[in-house]
C-alpha cells in the first residue's frame, strides 16, 4: 500500500511539473526582430515585391508590409540589399543514403555495412547542409532503414541536431524484393528495414497502418520497382490510398514509365515521382485528378559530374543533350496539360560536395528545362506546402507563417541559376542559421 501510494505521489508530481513546464514554454515570448527585405517573394500571388518589413517573433511571422514602425531600440537584420524568398521546399530527399556510383548494390550495402547508427549520424550531417542551402522543409521518401527518418525528424524538433523541418515516409511500401536487383530468395529478409514488402491487398492496408503508428507522415510507394521489373497491382495501390487518406495520409508514387504512372494515378494517388515516360492520356488524367508530378531531374552540371564520376567515355554533349530533351519534352508536356509542378531532387548520388547544394541543382535543372524563375520559386514554395496543407505555415511569407526566411543575393529573376546558390541568410522557425 505504501509503495502504491509513494508511485502514486511521484506521478502526479510528475504531471504536475509537466504541466507548469508546458505553461512556461508556452509563455516564453522573444523580443521581435525587425528585417528589412529589399525585394520579396510573394509566393502565393507570384510575384516580387519591393521595400518590405517583417517583424518576426515566437517562431512566427507577426507583421509584414511596407509600413511597419520600427520600435527604437529594436532589433534589426538589414536584408535590404538582397532578395528574402520563403524557406525552400524540397520534396523528395533521402537524408539516410549516400551512394558513390560505381556501388551497385548500395541499398544491401548500406543496410550490411553501414548500419543503423552511422546512417542516421551521416543523416543528421546531411540534414543541416540542406539548412544552409536554403532548405527549410524537406519530404524524406524512404531509403532510410528502419523509420530512422523519424528520428532524424524527432531529434531536429527538440533541437538536439539542426536540420529542416522533415515530413517522412519511413520504409518505401513495395512488392516483392524492393528496388534491389539479384537479391537471392533465401536472403530477402536482408531489404525488410529499408522497405515494407506487401504481397497481397492484406498486406497494403496493414503496411500503412504499421507506417502511421511508428511516425510516417506521408506514404511513399513503388507503382513500378525500377530497376527491379515488377509492379504493384492497382487493388494493392488502392487499398494503400483508402487507409492513408483514412489517417489524413497523402500517397506518393516512385513511377519511372507510362504504365506504373497511369496504374497510380488511377489507383488515386497523390503525386507521381519521377515519371521519365509519360503519354498524353496520363498527364491529361494526373490534371483531371489533380496528381501532382515531382520530376527528378538532373542539372547540366549534375550531369557532367555524374559522366566524370562514372567515367563515361562516350561523346558527353550528345549525350547530355538527349537526356535533356526527353526530360524538358515531359515536363513542358506537363505543364502544357495544367499538372501541377512540385520539386523534388531525389539526390541520393555522392557528387563530391554537401547534400544540401546538390539538392539544390533541381531548381537549376527546371530552369534549363525552361520554367521561369517564378515558376520554379512558386513551385518550390507555396505548391509544395498546399500539398502537404500547410500553405498557411510553409513556403509563403505572410502573417502567422512560421519565420522560414531565406535571402539571396543577386538577381532571382534575371540571373536565377546563380542567385539561388548565394544564400546569405537562412532563418527556420524565427532562428537564424545563416548570416553572411
Ligand atoms: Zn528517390
Amino acid at each position: 500500500m505504501r509503495r502504491h501510494l509513494t508511485y502514486s505521489l511521484s506521478f502526479i508530481f510528475f504531471f504536475s511539473l509537466n504541466a507548469a513546464l508546458s505553461q512556461v514554454q508556452n509563455k516564453q515570448t522573444s523580443d521581435p526582430v525587425y528585417i528589412k527585405a529589399g525585394k520579396l517573394y510573394d509566393s502565393e500571388n507570384d510575384k516580387i515585391l519591393t521595400n518590405y518589413i517583417l517583424q518576426v517573433a515566437d517562431h512566427k511571422i507577426v507583421e509584414i508590409g511596407k509600413d511597419i514602425a520600427i520600435p527604437k531600440n529594436a532589433k534589426v537584420i538589414d536584408l535590404s540589399a538582397y532578395t528574402i524568398i520563403p524557406g525552400l521546399i524540397d520534396g523528395h530527399t533521402h537524408l539516410m543514403s549516400l551512394s558513390t556510383i560505381t556501388e551497385p548494390g548500395y541499398i544491401t550495402n548500406q543496410i550490411l555495412f553501414e548500419g543503423d547508427a552511422l546512417r542516421a549520424l551521416r543523416g543528421a550531417n546531411r540534414a543541416k547542409s540542406f539548412l544552409e542551402s536554403g532548405i527549410t522543409t524537406v519530404r524524406d521518401l524512404g531509403d532510410s532503414g528502419p523509420f530512422l527518418d523519424v528520428a532524424l525528424k524527432n531529434a531536429i524538433n527538440e533541437g538536439s541536431v539542426v536540420g529542416p523541418r522533415m515530413f517522412v515516409s519511413g520504409p518505401i511500401i513495395s512488392p516483392e524484393g524492393g528496388q534491389v536487383t539479384g537479391l537471392l530468395k533465401s536472403k530477402r529478409d536482408v531489404i525488410a528495414s529499408d522497405y515494407t514488402i506487401v504481397r497481397s491487398v492484406d498486406d497494403a492496408i496493414n503496411a500503412v497502418r504499421e507506417h502511421v503508428t511508428y511516425g510516417a507522415d506521408i506514404i511513399k510507394i513503388c507503382a513500378n520497382n525500377s530497376p527491379n521489373s515488377i509492379s504493384l497491382t492497382i487493388d494493392e495501390m488502392k487499398a494503400i490510398v483508402t487507409m492513408a487518406h483514412r489517417y489524413n495520409r497523402k500517397v506518393t508514387a516512385h513511377a519511372t514509365n507510362d504504365i506504373a504512372a497511369l496504374e497510380a494515378t488511377t489507383a488515386g494517388v497523390d503525386a507521381i515521382e519521377h515519371a521519365y515516360q509519360i503519354s498524353e492520356s496520363t498527364l491529361q488524367l494526373m490534371a483531371t485528378k489533380g496528381v501532382a508530378l515531382i520530376p527528378t531531374d538532373l542539372s547540366k552540371s549534375l550531369f557532367y559530374k555524374y559522366m566524370e564520376i562514372s567515367r563515361y567515355a562516350g561523346d558527353k554533349a550528345s549525350a547530355y543533350e538527349s537526356y535533356k530533351s526527353g526530360m524538358q519534352d515531359r515536363l513542358q508536356r506537363a505543364i502544357k496539360a495544367n499538372v501541377t509542378i512540385l520539386t523534388g531532387s531525389d539526390n541520393y548520388i555522392n557528387f563530391e560536395m554537401p547534400q544540401g547544394e546538390a539538392a539544390k541543382h533541381i531548381l537549376r535543372a527546371y530552369l534549363e528545362e525552361g520554367m521561369t524563375p517564378l515558376q520554379i520559386l512558386k513551385s518550390s514554395t507555396y505548391l509544395s506546402a498546399r500539398f502537404m496543407n500547410m500553405e498557411d505555415k510553409i513556403g509563403v511569407l505572410k502573417q502567422g507563417a512560421f519565420a522560414d526566411i531565406v535571402a539571396v543575393k543577386g538577381d532571382i529573376e534575371k540571373d536565377f541559376s546563380n542567385t539561388i546558390f548565394n544564400v546569405v541568410f537562412v532563418m527556420k522557425n524565427g532562428e537564424i542559421y545563416v548570416e553572411k
